[in-house]
């Protein structure tokens, strides 16, 4: 059984071709510029294929994933024979409401009601509704299941997805919070579990999904209690290049300094601001840490180096305001069995790492710092030995999750 995993932006379709019997990737790539001009790098893992990675005309999703397959079932770059190889395809979607709680099989009440999220996270879920129709054109009668990024933290209880607004925006118009990376928190939290061999039931962990976009989440006995991420995913934590939560009256300030509409003004929160807003130069975790004279595989200070002040303020907010997150998820859970780093950033940077646990030293969270600097690319407890907590850094796999919904949801197989 073969399933194929689409994460569809608005100019760009990710993907990656699951043997399910296995959980092996058989190929992944990338199309990008969709509608610019195009580009697509696919990479096949079966070691006799080839790589493609050239500017190619990609003036549609539809077009994108009719070329994604020629090169699935080509005689140089494919891993499967044929189309009827695809038994099944799994969607990112990145909003389901207030209707979905889990995965859905894709039909038209489905879409429909995705069509009515778009008020929602209008950036986003056309991208999505893009990416299936493209592909029930493309692959006419095999079936489609969406994965939500918001269906994780569907049980969250009401006194902490209440905005404190007029009740009526929710009642009427379903604002909320909802939260994002769903699939994300969900896998990392069941891996710490199984490391955890907690045997009463009773867990709490914190998963810090730390990656261009940000978000935390509170998981009491394996189920997300509190996310940082509102209605939007811009709330919560500074992010590359999101604000994360400020003081709202920001919006009517900057519109005014600038002569801005709101729509302009909230461009500059989503886009221009976060952890490049302040360094000015680049949201990439990978500059800022090397512009602040922290050396990528220690966390410490590089002694080469002169540190840029704004890059160093950059990774000082980010990781201050993630902490302050962390504190107030201890009180959320009432205490803490683990904290899980994961995502580009938590798995990959030790100097982040060890500048939010720094903060936490007070309330007994310690890391060791030599195996905080190893890099393992798989499971690493990085705890200390007077540590009151478990400190995890778990690689994330938000793929694999949609490929095991897709089966369990067609399949029914888990
Ligand atoms: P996305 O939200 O797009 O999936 P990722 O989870 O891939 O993002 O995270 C991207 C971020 O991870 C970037 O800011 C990148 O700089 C950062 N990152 C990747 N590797 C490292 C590293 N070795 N050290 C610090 N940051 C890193």
């Amino acid at each position: 059984m073969n399933v194929l995993v689409i994460n569809a932006g608005s100019s760009s379709l990710k993907y990656q071709l699951f043997d399910m019997e296995t959980e092996k990737i058989l190929a992944k790539g990338l199309c990008d510029r969709i509608g610019i001009d195009g580009h697509l790098k696919h990479k096949p893992t079966v070691s006799d294929k080839k790589v493609f990675d050239e500017a190619i005309s990609l003036p549609t999703h539809a077009e994108a994933i009719s070329i994604v397959i020629d090169k699935l079932t080509s005689d140089d770059y494919g891993v499967i024979s044929c189309l009827s190889e695809i038994n099944a395809v799994g969607h990112r979607a990145v909003h389901g409401g207030r209707k979905f709680f889990g995965s859905a099989l894709i039909n038209d009440e489905v879409i429909m009601i995705l069509e009515d999220c778009i008020r929602l996270a209008p950036l986003h879920i056309p991208a999505n509704l893009m990416g299936i129709r493209a592909c029930q054109i493309a692959m006419p009668g095999v079936p489609q299941v969406a994965v939500f990024d918001t269906a994780f933290h569907h049980t969250i209880p009401e006194h902490a997805y209440i905005y404190p607004i007029p009740y009526k925006y929710y009642e009427e118009n379903d604002i909320r919070r909802y939260g994002f990376h769903g699939s994300s928190h969900r896998y990392v939290s069941a891996i710490a579990l199984e490391h955890l061999n907690n045997t009463t039931g009773d867990t709490k962990l914190i998963t810090c999904h730390l990656g261009n976009g940000s978000s935390l989440a509170a998981v009491k006995n394996g189920k997300s209690i509190d996310t940082t991420m509102g209605v939007t995913p811009l709330e919560g934590v500074p992010m590359g290049t999101r604000c994360g939560s400020v003081d709202p009256s920001l919006v009517d300030i900057i519109a005014a300094i600038d002569d801005l509409s709101i729509k302009d003004t909230m461009d500059i929160l989503n886009k221009k601001s976060g952890v490049l807003g302040i360094y000015g130069k680049s949201s990439d975790f990978r500059d800022i840490e090397i512009a602040a004279g922290y050396d990528m595989d220690t966390g410490f200070d590089d002694p080469d180096s002169s540190p840029d002040k704004r890059a160093r303020l950059a990774l000082d907010v980010f990781c201050y305001q993630v902490a302050k997150f962390i504190g107030s998820y201890i009180v959320a859970l009432g205490g803490l069995d683990a904290l899980i780093f994961t995502a580009g950033i938590g798995e990959n940077s030790p100097y982040v790492r060890r500048a939010i646990c720094d903060h936490l030293k007070g309330i007994g969270i310690n890391i060791d710092e030599q195996v905080n600097a190893v890099r393992a690319g798989d499971f690493l407890d990085i705890t200390a030995e007077n540590s009151t907590s478990k400190v995890f850094v778990i690689p994330t796999n938000e793929e694999l999750v949609i490929a095991r919904d897709t089966m369990e949801i067609i399949f029914n197989r888990k």
